[in-house]
């Protein structure tokens, strides 16, 4: 089946491919949807977020569109920067590297450095029909950055039990292991369900 996947981040679109990609399903970017709205996240949680934007563009274009709302909750924190990783430290902080190093800043001091990756994956289909899936993954904010692989603030998250960041494993890994891995799975379950009929 043809999917939209409703974000604007080339790494996640590259991720999910790469996750969904021996589904049989193919995904097309907003660009090649021809979907060129503007689309206002202003959910209370990754879920309500993923929603908008699938809804926004299934609704725009008529075709089933896929959206991701993910980022990283800190325990020491309270969960921040949580839903509002992508703008963390805006106005002033401009960049990936600039919100890595405001969270860096942030976590000085602390001792528990516990975090999580989560992400939430809607899926919307022109009759109205929605499927959801939630994933996350667990590890600690480290000391500096390290690594060259991923994006956003793959480089500063020590994965439980490994002693890498996720900059430091190889994307095929990131893809069996991440919150986005883990919520695509659950994803295909349920769309598999879904297509026969036995949701
Ligand atoms: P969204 O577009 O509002 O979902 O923004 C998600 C933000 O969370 C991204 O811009 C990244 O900063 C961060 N994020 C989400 N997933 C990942 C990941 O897999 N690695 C690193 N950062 C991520």
């Amino acid at each position: 089946m043809k999917f939209v996947v409703a974000t604007n981040n080339q790494h996640k679109l590259e991720e999910l491919r790469e996750i969904l990609g021996a589904s049989g399903h193919t995904l097309l970017s907003l660009g090649e949807s021809g979907f060129s709205g503007e689309i206002i996240e202003d959910g209370d949680s990754f879920e309500a977020n993923a929603r908008i934007k699938a809804q926004t563009v299934c609704k725009a274009t008529g075709l089933p569109a896929i959206a991701d709302d993910s980022g990283i909750c800190v325990d020491a924190l309270d969960g921040a920067p949580g839903i509002y990783s992508a703008r963390y430290g805006a106005p002033e902080c401009k960049s990936d590297a600039d919100r890595r190093q405001l969270l860096l800043r942030n976590m000085e001091g602390k001792s528990d450095r516990n975090a999580h990756f989560a992400c939430s994956i809607v899926c919307a289909f022109p009759n109205g029909d929605e499927i959801s899936s939630y994933g996350e993954c667990a590890g600690e904010i480290g000391f500096e950055e390290r690594g060259d692989g991923g994006f956003g603030y793959d480089c500063i998250f020590v994965l439980d039990g490994r002693g890498l960041t996720l900059s430091e494993i190889s994307a095929e890994e990131k893809n069996r292991v991440s919150h986005r891995a883990e919520a695509v799975k659950g994803l295909v379950g349920r769309l598999d369900r879904y297509l026969k009929g036995s949701w």
